[in-house]
C-alpha cells in the first residue's frame, strides 16, 4: 500500500452504497470474528437518515501516523452484539470503486 498522505476528504467520499458494493465485492465476511454474530454490522456514517441510507457518506477516521502532518484515512463498522469494530484502510477501498464502478442498465 501508498503511504501515508496529506489529508485530503475529498479522496475518500464513499457512499454506503458504495461501500456495501465493495465488502460484497471483495467477499468480507459478515460473521463477527469475535461473538460470531451473523450480519449484525452498522457501518460508521456522516448520518442516519433512515430514507436515504444509501446516500450516506462513511465517516473518515484520520488515524495517526508518525509524522503530524499525515493521516491514514480508514472506514469502520461494528458488531451491535459485542461491539467489536473493524477497520477498513480508506486507500483499499477508494481503489477497488475506481476499478470496479457502479454499473450503469441501459434500460433505466
Ligand atoms: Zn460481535
Amino acid at each position: 500500500m501508498d503511504g501515508p498522505a496529506e489529508y485530503d476528504s475529498s479522496q475518500f467520499k464513499v457512499t454506503y452504497e458504495d461501500f456495501t458494493r465493495f465488502v460484497e465485492g471483495v467477499n468480507v465476511t459478515n460473521v463477527c470474528g469475535s461473538c460470531g454474530a451473523d450480519n449484525e454490522w452498522y457501518v460508521h456514517t456522516s448520518n442516519f437518515e433512515q430514507s436515504e441510507a444509501d446516500a450516506c457518506e462513511l465517516t473518515i477516521y484520520r488515524l495517526d501516523h508518525a509524522s503530524l502532518q499525515a493521516f491514514r484515512a480508514a472506514f469502520m463498522e461494528g458488531c451491535e452484539k459485542c461491539g467489536t469494530i473493524r477497520t477498513y484502510d480508506a486507500t483499499v477501498v477508494t481503489e477497488w470503486l475506481k476499478v470496479n464502478p457502479k454499473k450503469v442498465s441501459w434500460w433505466k
